[in-house]
């Protein structure tokens, strides 16, 4: 979707702060973090909330979680622990729509999420 910040990290015309990349994920540093990790893990499809996928997006968010692990894995903080998170709409505070996926580390979370 040409007007879409995270569709346009995934076309390169605004190069992200990549960590990890595969045929249909993205994953890069969030510009804002709110922990000392934050990074954003998107599909490379445009997809503009949760509530617009279909069951032919199954594998793809399974993808989607599983690169969140193996991030927090390359980045040491798999065992200390970190939190993922995916807003929908107003009320969680979703401002960008192309869905994604942010995994926070590096510091003690609380519950529950403000
Ligand atoms: P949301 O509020 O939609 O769940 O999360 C959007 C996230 O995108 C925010 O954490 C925000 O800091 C991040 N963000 C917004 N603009 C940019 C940008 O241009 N680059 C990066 N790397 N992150 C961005
Ligand atoms: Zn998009």
């Amino acid at each position: 979707m040409s007007d879409c910040l995270f569709c346009k990290m995934v076309s390169g015309e605004i190069p992200p702060d990549k960590v990890y990349e595969d045929d249909e994920v993205l994953a890069f540093r969030d510009i804002n973090p709110q922990a000392p990790l934050h990074v954003l893990v998107i599909p490379k499809e445009h997809i503009a909330t949760l509530n617009d996928l279909d069951n032919a997006h199954r594998p793809l968010v399974g993808r989607m979680v599983q690169a969140a692990a193996k991030i927090a894995a390359q980045e040491g903080v798999d065992a200390s622990g970190y939190r993922t998170v995916l807003n929908c709409n107003a009320d969680a505070g979703q401002s960008v729509f192309h869905i994604h996926l942010h995994l926070l580390a590096g510091r003690q979370m609380h519950w529950p999420p403000g």
